[in-house]
């Protein structure tokens, strides 16, 4: 299960405060005035082609797009991610397994209340349903570490930690393709040291995705669904 932990909690910014992105377009803009002033203007386009290479200035976004054509999207509650521009701002070299203690209806609720403070960007039912609730251009409060949370994507999985039945075959499988996703567009290497389980964050006391779930059939099945995604992707064979 996610949570945004001591340290996420402290450092998010007052929503008071303007964010980072309005800082920096206030900025942009002074500084196009004074070019103006100074007779040098810069065509339209131009602007907006600098405008697109400051981090943190946000990309814009179409309600319920999806990272992962194989997902259905529900979003979660503004409190439980911050909005970033990854992988501009921060580069996303992680991907997090975690299990989420409850259904999948519950998982889903929480991460829609915002008095949770955690979230991850997906949730993966016994079923093999997946569940999108936030951008992968943004942080989720997920891994209890700032830093974690800022490079890395976060998966749930709908169980408990005790319960080996829960991880289901279905689950297995379309979290594996999920994963192949998210690793294939962010260029993230399939092992151990890039996929990891909540418990291996550090500093965590949580100890999803727990002692059941199969790290070496994980991961063999995420090589498959990158074998056979990028088989589909090649272009056909001449002739
Ligand atoms: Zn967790």
């Amino acid at each position: 299960m996610g949570n945004n932990g001591s340290t996420g909690a402290s450092r998010k910014p007052s929503r008071k405060k303007p964010a980072r992105g309005v800082s920096r377009r206030a900025l942009l803009i002074g500084g196009g005035a004074v070019a103006v002033g100074g007779g040098l203007v810069l065509a339209r386009d131009e602007v907006e082609r600098m405008w697109w290479r400051v981090p943190g200035v946000e990309k814009p976004r179409t309600p319920g797009e999806l990272d992962y054509p194989g997902a259905t999207w529900v979003a979660a509650s503004e409190a439980n991610w911050r909005r970033a521009d990854r992988p501009d701002d921060f580069g996303i070299d992680r991907v997090i397994i975690h299990v989420t203690q409850g259904s999948f209806a519950s998982a889903v609720r929480v991460f829609q209340d915002p008095a949770h403070r955690a979230a991850t960007h997906y949730i993966v039912g016994q079923d093999g349903r997946v569940v999108q609730m936030i951008r992968e251009l943004d942080v989720a409060y997920q891994a209890g570490d700032r830093a974690y949370n800022e490079r890395s994507v976060g998966i749930e999985h709908e169980g408990f930690v005790d319960r080996p039945k829960d991880l289901t075959t279905a689950m297995y499988e379309a979290s594996a393709r999920l994963t192949a996703s998210i690793c294939a567009r962010h260029d993230i290497p399939i092992d151990r040291e890039h996929i990891i389980g909540h418990v291996e964050v550090p500093g965590t006391d949580h100890t999803d995705p727990g002692p059941h779930w199969d790290w070496d059939r994980y991961l063999e099945l995420v090589r498959r669904a990158a074998t056979a995604r990028a088989a589909r992707s090649a272009p056909p064979a001449a002739g």
